[in-house]
């Protein structure tokens, strides 16, 4: 499947600045900042720098140095957040099926209240 990448999404709004946000992390590659409309207590987005549409397109066609750095960014905020404490979840929606509302590549990461059952 080709990605196509939309500039103007919200995202990379955020990201060339013209939008502010709640910094957690920045790194050479990835953007952690808190979402604006919360879902638990700890409601983090991550993202890469990269014009990445989905999780499987950053998986194909990052570089290395980006998947370590996004890998790592995503650890350290879990570790910022003491979100391994009383568990938390990560989710990645994807596409239409998936319900991606920012067409920018971004994993939740949601903690502080029981989050339910997820899959039935
Ligand atoms: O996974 P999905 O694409 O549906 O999630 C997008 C998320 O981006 C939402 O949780 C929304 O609250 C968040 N958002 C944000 N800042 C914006 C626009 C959207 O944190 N300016």
């Amino acid at each position: 499947m080709a990605y196509t990448y939309d500039d103007e999404n919200i995202f990379a709004k955020i990201l060339r600045g013209e939008i502010p946000n709640q910094t957690v992390l920045e790194t050479d590659h990835s953007l952690a900042f808190r979402d604006i409309y919360p879902q638990a207590p700890t409601h983090v987005l991550v993202i890469p720098k990269g014009k990445y549409v989905c999780y499987d397109h950053f998986a194909q066609e990052a570089t290395d140095a980006e998947i370590l750095d996004y890998t790592r960014t995503i650890g350290e905020v879990c570790k910022m957040e003491g979100v391994a404490d009383g568990g938390f979840r990560m989710i990645a929606n994807a596409g239409e099926a998936g319900v991606q509302e920012v067409p920018h590549l971004h994993v939740h990461i949601l903690a502080g209240r029981p989050l339910g059952r997820m899959l039935q």
